[in-house]
């Protein structure tokens, strides 16, 4: 599987916190700096809850007492709380009236008759909300859950209201849990301090930072921690597996120590990895919840952990204002994803994915400016609010210069640290790092959609005294209204380094012009895609995901093929085009031709119209008579291999093909190939199947690069000094 996507869940009800002054603030760290912990954050400022909590995971019970500390001088307070609990006030002076309920929150108005006295709620009842499906994109789906507490293990969060919610709050909170014996329950800050009980074992958590959330896992764990200079590196598994752990706790102890340098100290008192019982990637604040299956992944210590840890900067140590927008998928893609690719020379290939992205899964319909972006909730918002940010951190790295974006990011953090932020307060923190006005920087990117379109013309070369100038105009074909760009132009010189200069462009048209000291044999417009934009032809080879990103297209099924393949292939076709109504399913046997207007999922080496995907030139070769591939890596004529491929028809919606001579292998291949949308052709081994080969089809010219000589051989670009090389 690819990396999974990532998110924290969102929540019906967002706290934000506004509106108070710095004073407090101050105040409030400065307490807790000399109180120490076990004193409420800013017992004056933001509710503190002392929560004892039972859970009986086999009737999916839970009952909470939760001792309550409000801030002085407010005597009416409402909150949402789980429907089925029924609280009461058992000590304090107060008085709760239910408000009435919606969907499974009740809604209560808590009159306090003593406003500085604490007062203790307590409340029981069931929480358990099956797992439903989310459909994304075709073949894609994952599991959501309003919260549940089962004999599998314990999911809550503030979307569940197993506490009591007072709406734009943030929170301080304690957590004794008692469980049964061999149970472990998590949640933020510092802790497990475990021991047994009467009824089986309390744990307890605490946290004395505002939180905005508090979140609460629990199962049968297996226990893992190693102390690092930084915090606590936990891991929590289903099953006891020491190697596993180990990977998992190193990577925590490296990722802690690299950014903690980048940015800023680590907010929290350990990191944690959580196995969950369903598919999920979620980044909490100081652990993540991942799927079994994703965790034993081979790379995913490398990939998406270090995008789950980042996200207790960016997210879970500031927190997002969703109402401007969500920033901190973006920036977390950007220093965890790009920056770990780009650290091995994979910039402008990690970008040019990101533009490939929002390319197939946005439509002008599907796109939305970034101040519109909350969460993740399909793969096209999820192109835009990751991409379109991802890009936007990027381009600001290259106006600003690698030493001033890292200090912008480190102002940011330190000023908003534990506090909600927006993309105005990022902008603040940038702009008083470099002394510029980014003001129309931040509007472009984060209030309009779409994006630019390029297109060069008009080049020329006449020698000089000095050697050459050459010429040419830039244009934006889009649309919309011309950006304002700073875009890259690399000239190749015969004999030397290539010539690498910026074109700034306001309008709809620029010429430039430009001298070089040898002669000119290439231009290219921004090569490495570092500007976010919509991609040229021949700059983007198909990949999967254009057929995953459709809105509609048409699967089509091998009449010839064995029945129990037929089956197999048929219910692959379900499974994928199950909620995807645009997607319809066809044998071959009923079609005389392919459609031209939509791209087409060709199934089965039986397939009749094979030879459709070997019509324009492609690199590779099909023999369906001896079931083999000729890939760039070499030939594939094996049983026990299943194959899958994008082809291009020429400007025609691509065609795709997935074959295999194993039925029981296709179910697994439906539930893969969705989450390899970047690749062109792939090769499965197995009745898992396991991936075994993955590639991208070469580029041919691009549409931006002008040949000003016939032959002007290889164009090899060096990639960009990566980012932390400010640490060296
Ligand atoms: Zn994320």
């Amino acid at each position: 599987m690819n990396q999974p996507a990532s998110t924290r869940p969102t929540s019906p009800f967002v706290s934000r916190y506004m509106g108070r002054s710095t004073f407090f603030r101050l105040l409030g760290f400065l307490l807790l700096g000399v109180l120490g912990w076990g004193t409420p954050y800013a017992a004056a400022e933001i509710p503190h809850h002392a929560l004892r909590v039972t859970l009986e995971p086999d009737r999916g019970w839970i009952a909470v007492e939760d001792h309550l500390t409000l801030p002085p001088g407010q005597a009416d307070w409402t909150f949402s709380l789980h429907a089925d609990m029924a609280p009461r006030v058992t000590s304090g002076n107060a008085t709760l009236i239910a408000l009435g309920c919606q969907d499974h929150l009740e809604r209560y108005r808590l009159v306090l008759h003593e406003t500085s006295a604490p007062v203790t709620l307590s409340y029981a009842g069931k929480i358990h909300h099956e797992l439903d499906p989310v459909q994304e994109s075709l073949g894609r789906r994952r599991e959501w859950t309003q919260g549940i507490i089962s004999r599998e293990g314990v999911f809550l969060d503030g979307a569940s209201a197993w506490y009591p919610r007072f709406e734009d709050q943030l929170l301080t909170f304690e957590l004794t849990i008692a469980l049964p014996s061999g149970w472990l329950a998590v949640s933020q800050g510092a802790g497990p301090n475990a021991h047994p009980s009467e009824q089986g074992v309390s744990v307890r958590w605490r946290e004395a930072e505002p939180q905005d959330d508090i979140y609460l896992m629990a199962g049968a764990f297996r226990f893992y921690e190693q102390a690092t200079p930084i915090a606590s590196a936990q891991v929590y598994l289903r099953k006891h597996d020491e190697a596993l752990a180990n990977r998992y706790l190193e990577a925590t102890a490296r990722y802690l120590d690299l950014y903690t340098r980048l940015i800023g100290p680590y907010p929290y008192a350990k990191f944690a990895l959580v196995e969950n019982f369903w598919a999920t990637g979620y980044g909490m604040p100081s652990f993540t919840a991942l799927g079994s299956e994703v965790i034993r992944l081979p790379f995913i210590p490398l990939t998406s952990y270090p995008h789950e840890v980042l996200h207790n900067w960016w997210g879970n140590g500031v927190y997002v204002d969703y109402a401007t927008g969500n920033w901190s998928e973006g920036l977390t893609s950007y220093l965890a994803d790009h920056l770990l690719r780009e650290e091995t020379g994979q910039g402008a290939a990690y970008r040019r994915e990101t533009l490939q992205s929002y390319a197939s899964y946005v439509r002008a319909e599907r796109d939305f400016p970034l101040t519109a972006f909350r969460g993740r909730h399909t793969t096209a918002s999820q192109a835009v609010g990751y991409g379109r940010t991802l890009m936007l951190f990027h381009m600001l790295r290259r106006d600003l210069g690698d030493r001033v974006f890292v200090e912008g990011l480190r102002r940011f953090y330190r000023d908003n640290r534990f506090r909600t932020a927006g993309f105005a307060d990022l902008r603040r923190a940038f702009e008083s790092v470099s002394g510029l006005d980014l003001g129309a920087f931040f509007g472009q990117w984060t209030t309009r959609t779409g994006a630019p379109a390029l297109a060069i013309e008009a080049v020329s070369r006449i020698p000089t005294e000095t050697g050459y100038r050459v010429s040419g105009r830039i244009r934006q074909t889009q649309d919309t209204e011309p950006f304002a760009l700073r875009i890259p132009l690399v000239v190749q010189l015969k004999g030397r380094e290539p010539m690498e200069t910026q074109v700034d462009m306001r309008g709809r048209s620029t010429d430039f012009s430009l001298d070089v000291p040898d002669e000119p044999l290439r231009v290219a417009l921004d090569p490495r895609f570092d500007l976010f934009r919509v991609l040229a032809p021949g700059e983007s080879p198909p990949t999967l995901s254009s057929l995953f990103g459709a809105d509609r297209g048409l699967i089509l099924l091998p009449a010839a093929a064995s029945p129990a393949l037929r089956e197999a292939y048929h219910s692959l076709a379900q499974t994928w085009s199950r909620d995807t109504p645009g997607w319809r399913t066809a044998t071959d046997r009923e079609l005389a031709a392919l459609p031209k207007d939509q791209p087409v999922w060709l199934l089965g080496w039986e397939n009749r119209f094979l030879a459709e995907l070997t019509k324009r030139t492609p690199s590779f070769t099909l023999d369906p008579e001896r079931r083999a591939l000729d890939l760039p890596e070499g030939q594939f004529q094996d049983p026990e291999q299943s194959l899958a491929l994008v082809a291009d028809r020429g400007g025609l919606p691509p065609v795709g093909w997935i074959a295999t001579e194993a039925p029981e292998a296709v179910a697994g291949l439906a539930r893969k190939l969705p989450h390899y949308g970047k690749y062109g052709y792939l090769v499965f081994s197995g009745k898992a199947p396991e991936n075994h080969l993955k590639g991208q089809w070469p580029t041919t010219d691009s549409a931006l690069t002008v040949r000003l000589e016939g032959d002007a051989g290889p164009f090899e670009l060096k990639p960009e000094a990566p980012l932390v090389r400010v640490l060296d």
